[in-house]
C-alpha cells in the first residue's frame, strides 16, 4: 500500500500488460459522469471511464497516458484502472493512430447508411486520444 496521506498507488491494467504501477500524488480521469480528481486516501469508488487521457502527478510532475474506456476501482488507497487498451506516450505508434483517425474519418464522411457509426466514432476517439497524448507528453 502507498504511504498514507501523501500518495495513492495507481495501477493501470489491460488484457496485454500491467501498463503502469506507480505511487502518485494525484490522478485526473474522465468518468462517464465527468472528470474525477483523485487525491490520496479517497473513499472507495467504482466508476466507468470514457476514452480519454488519464493524468497523474508523480514527484510534482504532470504525466499522462491514453486510456480507451474501462473502469476504475479505488480501495484502501489503491486505484486500479482496468481498460481494454491503455498506452504510455512512448508506447504510442503515432503513424498507426493517424491511420486509424483517417480510416474513421473516411468511414464517417462516406457514410451511406451502411456503416456502424458508433463504432467509427469510438475508433476516432481512440485515435484522437492517442495522438493528443503522444503529441503533448514524452515519457
Ligand atoms: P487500430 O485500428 O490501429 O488497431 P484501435 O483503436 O482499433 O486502433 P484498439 O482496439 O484500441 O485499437 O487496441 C488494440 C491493441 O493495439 C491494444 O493493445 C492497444 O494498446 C494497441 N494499439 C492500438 N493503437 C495503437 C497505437 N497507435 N500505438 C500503440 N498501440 C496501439
Amino acid at each position: 500500500m502507498a504511504e498514507k496521506g501523501k500518495t495513492i498507488h495507481l495501477e493501470v491494467i489491460t488484457p496485454d500488460a500491467a501498463v503502469l504501477q506507480e505511487d502518485v500524488e494525484f490522478v485526473l480521469v474522465r468518468a462517464l459522469d465527468g472528470d474525477l480528481g483523485i487525491m490520496p486516501n479517497h473513499a472507495p469508488l467504482i466508476a466507468s471511464l470514457r476514452i480519454a487521457p488519464l493524468f497523474y502527478d508523480k514527484n510534482g510532475q504532470r504525466k499522462c497516458l491514453s486510456v480507451a474506456a474501462g473502469f476504475l476501482e479505488i480501495n484502501d488507497n489503491v486505484m486500479t484502472v482496468i481498460s481494454p487498451a491503455a498506452e504510455l506516450p512512448r508506447a504510442i505508434d503515432v503513424k498507426r493512430a493517424q491511420s486509424a483517425k483517417e480510416r474513421a474519418e473516411k468511414r464517417l464522411n462516406d457514410n451511406h447508411g451502411d456503416i456502424d457509426v458508433e463504432r467509427a466514432k469510438l475508433a476516432m476517439q481512440r485515435a484522437l486520444c492517442r495522438l493528443h497524448v503522444a503529441n503533448e507528453y514524452t515519457e
